[in-house]
C-alpha cells in the first residue's frame, strides 16, 4: 500500500518494535509484523495484531507488571 505519511512510496513488508504504556506498564515487543514505509520510516501494524498486543498490556496491568520486553510471537 502506499505510504499514508509522506505519500512517497510503497509500503513493505517488515518488522517493527512496538512499545505500549499504560497504568504503569512499559510493555516492548519486538519483531512485530509491519508494512514499513522505506522513504520515512512509518510502520503500520495489522489491528488484529495490535488488539492481542493491547489484551496482554491488560493482562499485565492486572499481574502488577511494570515492565516487559519480548519478541513478537505470533498466535
Ligand atoms: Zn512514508
Amino acid at each position: 500500500m502506499k505510504c499514508v505519511i509522506c505519500k512517497h512510496a510503497e509500503t513493505i513488508p517488515g518488522t517493527t518494535t512496538i512499545t505500549l504504556e499504560r497504568d504503569g506498564l512499559t510493555y516492548v515487543i519486538k519483531q512485530v509484523p509491519a508494512q514499513v514505509c522505506p522513504n520515512c520510516g512509518e510502520d503500520y501494524v495489522d489491528e488484529i495484531i495490535t488488539g492481542d498486543l493491547l489484551r496482554s498490556a491488560e493482562q499485565m496491568v492486572k499481574d502488577g507488571t511494570q515492565v516487559d520486553i519480548r519478541q513478537y510471537v505470533a498466535a
